[in-house]
């Protein structure tokens, strides 16, 4: 087998260790993948990201599902992502993480919602909570591909689960994770001790319309992470 396969999955393999590093994901919680000319590489089913190499990254044929590289079993949530895939051709890279707040936050009853520029800025107008669903089945994956139909959703909490963020490039999916994850602790935070205030839609217009967010929003679709 040659030693790398594909520079985007170098890329892929580091971001998985950096969400261990930020704490977005235990043991061999979560799963990662990107698409090249290859096809689909996803992180290998029982992995911590810390041990999967490049080389334990099997690929998957996105149309039909096969592995056309690697020895691994792909990841145990591998039709979440290849359903995504397929129904967004704007995305490069899922990241599927299990983050503390965002779990502890939403199995609670609330809601995620932006009380601050960045939560806005990397995952837009539309973030939809998807009621707790079986791990690794494929009616959770049905219901996540529902989601991601819409073009507009970019980042999607599971709820009692964890989060999935998709991205033109795998820095703008890492970020996006990481915004949720944020947003979580802000929120958590700001009720602890009062009454939190939200961004109002005509704040959320207005950000919108900056263009300084224009800009960084696309040049993170073209950044390595
Ligand atoms: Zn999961």
């Amino acid at each position: 087998m040659a030693a790398i396969m594909s520079a985007i999955l170098e890329e892929l393999v580091e971001a998985g260790r950096q969400l261990v590093r930020d704490n977005l994901v235990t043991g061999a919680g979560g799963n990662i993948s990107c698409r090249d000319d290859a096809g689909m590489w996803i992180s290998p089913s029982g992995f911590s990201f810390m041990d999967a190499s490049e080389t334990d990254y099997p690929c998957v044929d996105i149309a039909s599902g096969e592995i056309v590289k690697g020895t691994r079993r792909p990841s145990s949530e591998v039709l979440m992502h290849l359903w995504i895939y397929r129904v967004r051709p704007d995305v490069t890279a899922i990241i599927h993480t299990h983050p503390k707040m965002t779990i502890a936050l939403t199995a609670a009853g609330h809601t995620l919602k932006p009380m601050y520029a960045d939560y806005y800025v990397y995952l837009g107008s539309k973030v939809p909570h998807l009621p707790y669903v079986t791990v690794t089945t494929p009616e959770l994956a049905k219901a996540v591909e529902a989601e991601f139909t819409d073009p507009k959703v970019v980042g999607c909490v599971l709820r009692n689960h964890g989060a999935i963020t998709v991205g033109r490039s795998i820095k703008e999916a890492v970020f996006r994770t990481a915004a949720v994850e944020e947003q979580a602790f802000i929120q958590w935070h700001a009720a602890a001790v009062g009454t939190p205030t939200f961004l109002s839609d005509e704040e959320l217009k207005k950000l919108d319309e900056l263009g300084s967010e224009v800009y960084r929003r696309a040049l993170l679709a073209k950044m390595k992470a």
